[in-house]
């Protein structure tokens, strides 16, 4: 792993090449932006970078330091990750206590711990004390898609840096190229991430999503046409998929949301689902009323499962309303 692995985020990266070169790496950052983006990628590959043994702007890739880290073995990097949406205060305590041990291998030691918003009250404050005065060779880097719920007095020890979506078309060419999507796929699968690079790729190699989306929007298709028997056996494919229900419910609403704009518009750029046109221009019979209707009925039973609201409940009402419209 290294920088040149990472899509997008340029300017990032050559921030904090640049902090390299003149010396001036700060002893704690805040990588913050939405989840997924690439923010523990470039916190890894700038940790591995600080600890090459060559001190260049990019990792070596050869030196002990290097292959070390490569197996996760480094002993100058602690990543700490949530257990059960949860950083315990034990695990900050444990980081504090051998704060003072120096380096082994390299001339810094770098802790990362991602998610760093799921660190408790407690934890926070501890961490806040070492950000005060760390040793001298210390690096934090604190990740976090929700910066708004650490602790003001920690944000501002830290040099924060944003993150931004990668442009779509970048991640589309990456999905292209090197997970064979077809360039409708690629764009389908980059609107519905939401501009997510990791999630992104995630999709790309999930053949189990592609198939949960044909049965979904065949099951529309039952629907929509009235055939009454197989939309209520559809209850099964809900009951099956319960702990992918968002994901199904989002390709429901992806797919009206297209119905509409293919029935303004005709065949146009702006739609999601753009291979599969054909069963798109096959639904067009439904009114606009109609499919605004059905798309308020799955945003709240979406919100009403999110709600705890019964879920075979929920869905079988939205089968049904669907029937009716
Ligand atoms: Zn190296």
């Amino acid at each position: 792993m290294d920088f040149t692995q990472i899509l997008g985020h340029e300017n990032i990266i050559k921030n904090l090449q640049n902090a390299i070169e003149n010396g001036k790496v700060s002893h704690s950052y805040l990588f913050e932006g939405e989840e997924s983006m690439g923010k523990k990628m470039v916190a890894l590959s700038f940790a591995k970078t600080l600890l090459c043994k060559e001190e260049k702007l990019e990792p070596c890739n050869n030196c002990n330091s290097c292959l070390k880290f490569d197996n996760f073995n480094h002993p100058d990097l602690k990543l700490i990750e949530p257990e059960k949406d949860l950083i315990k205060k034990e695990e900050i305590d444990k980081v504090i206590k051998n704060i003072n041990i120096a380096p082994l291998e390299s001339n810094r030691r770098i802790i990362i711990i991602n998610d760093s918003d799921k660190i408790g009250m407690e934890g926070q404050n501890t961490l806040l004390k070492t950000l005060e005065e760390p040793p001298s060779y210390i690096n934090i880097i604190l990740i976090t898609s929700n910066s708004n719920k650490i602790i003001p007095t920690i944000l501002s020890r830290c040099e924060r840096i944003k993150f931004y979506p990668v442009e779509s078309e970048k991640i589309e060419n990456l999905l292209i190229s090197r997970y064979n999507k077809t360039r409708d796929e690629a764009k389908f699968i980059v609107h519905f991430t939401k501009g997510s690079v990791g999630q992104a790729i995630e999709l790309s190699q999930s053949q189990d999503f592609f198939n949960k989306r044909d049965e979904t929007l065949e099951i529309i298709h039952n629907i929509v046409k009235g055939d009454k028997y197989k939309a209520f056996d559809s209850y099964d494919f809900f009951l099956n998929n319960k702990e992918n229900y968002e994901e199904i419910l989002d390709i429901m609403i992806y797919w009206f949301r297209d119905l509409i704009i293919y029935k303004e518009l005709g065949n146009t750029e702006l739609l999601l689902n753009r291979d599969k046109i054909s069963l798109l221009s096959s639904q067009v019979f439904l009114k606009e009323n109609q499919i605004n209707d059905i798309i308020k009925k799955i945003i709240n039973v979406k919100q009403d499962i999110q709600r705890n609201v019964n879920y075979q409940l929920a869905i079988e009402t939205m089968l049904l309303s669907m029937q009716e419209v």
